[in-house]
This record gives C-alpha cells, sequence and structure tokens, in this order.
C-alpha cells in the first residue's frame, strides 16, 4: 500500500531532511538563513558585503565574526545535493527579499544598474 509514492521519494533534503523527489542540483551548503541575513542588516549590510566590507576592521562581537565566516563559507561552497522544493523555494524568497532589493521580477545580471549617489 502506498509503495508506489513512497519509491519515487527516493532522495532527502540536504537542507531539512525531508524527502523528496527532486533530483542533485548544485547548490550551496547552506540556504539563506534569515536570522543570519537579520543580523547582517542590523550591523549594516554594505559594511558587511560591501566591496570594501572588512570584517576584521569592523568592531562585530567575534561571536557574530565567528557565524559570518562559517555563513559565508558555506553560502559559497557549492555542491551536487538534493534539496527539496518547499526549501528551494523559501531560498529563493529570502534571496530576492536580502539579495535582489524589490521583487519586481526578473531583471538579471546583465542588466547593471547604477545607483549614482556621488
Ligand atoms: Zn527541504
Amino acid at each position: 500500500m502506498g509503495s508506489k509514492y513512497k519509491r519515487s521519494l527516493k532522495n532527502y533534503c540536504k537542507w531539512c531532511g525531508k524527502p523528496t523527489i527532486m533530483e542533485e542540483m548544485l547548490l550551496s551548503d547552506t540556504p539563506i538563513l534569515e536570522f543570519m541575513e537579520e543580523k547582517i542588516d542590523k550591523h549594516g549590510r554594505d559594511r558587511i558585503w560591501g566591496e570594501d566590507g572588512d570584517w576584521s576592521s569592523e568592531d562585530l562581537d567575534s561571536d557574530f565574526e565567528a557565524e559570518l565566516l562559517v555563513y559565508d563559507e558555506m553560502l559559497n561552497t557549492i555542491s551536487k545535493k538534493v534539496v527539496c522544493i518547499s526549501c528551494l523555494k523559501s531560498d529563493d524568497d529570502l534571496w530576492k527579499k536580502y539579495y535582489r532589493g524589490d521583487d519586481d521580477g526578473y531583471s538579471d545580471d546583465t542588466e547593471i544598474r547604477f545607483d549614482a549617489d556621488f
């Protein structure tokens, strides 16, 4: 009974552990974590992720700095893994929320917008 469904749920999501029918994809080791992004916002996103963001020169508390280091490294470590559709969806939402500004559809990377304020 129900073996048909069980068989199709052969993979497990690397991020939340739920069974999923998704296949392996190239993804970072961690989804975007909202609580981390909130902390980054609190400390000033530009100062941390900005082009001259240099954490060591900022006075971040060392716990947060350590967290950031791990988070950054995991986000930048891409490998093949299975992630379920609901994780992908929420990761996508968080990505848009924190890294793409307004969710006005996909104006992709070919369009470079300069907010000239200098
Ligand atoms: Zn998942």
